[in-house]
């Protein structure tokens, strides 16, 4: 799940970003200007929270996806 984001600092370059690997305490940098970015400790927990409940929405879609295939195929 990697997702690029304008950098906050040059406003110029983008980052690539993990968010699980952010959600781990990862830091990621900008290729232009070199800023690093990374979660505050205290946040965390919210971003983990945020990670998890999107995985499993996606499970659920891909779940429904998969049975509405096999509905229509029969
Ligand atoms: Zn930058």
């Amino acid at each position: 799940m990697i997702t690029s984001i304008a950098c906050p600092a040059c406003q110029v370059g983008t980052i690539p970003i993990d968010a699980r690997l952010l959600a781990a305490g990862q830091s990621f940098s900008c290729g232009t200007c070199f800023a690093v970015i990374g979660v505050a400790e205290k946040s965390k927990d919210v971003l983990a929270n945020g990670v998890n409940e999107f995985s499993n929405l996606k499970n659920k879609l891909d779940g429904m996806k998969t049975k509405e295939l096999s509905v229509s195929g029969a």
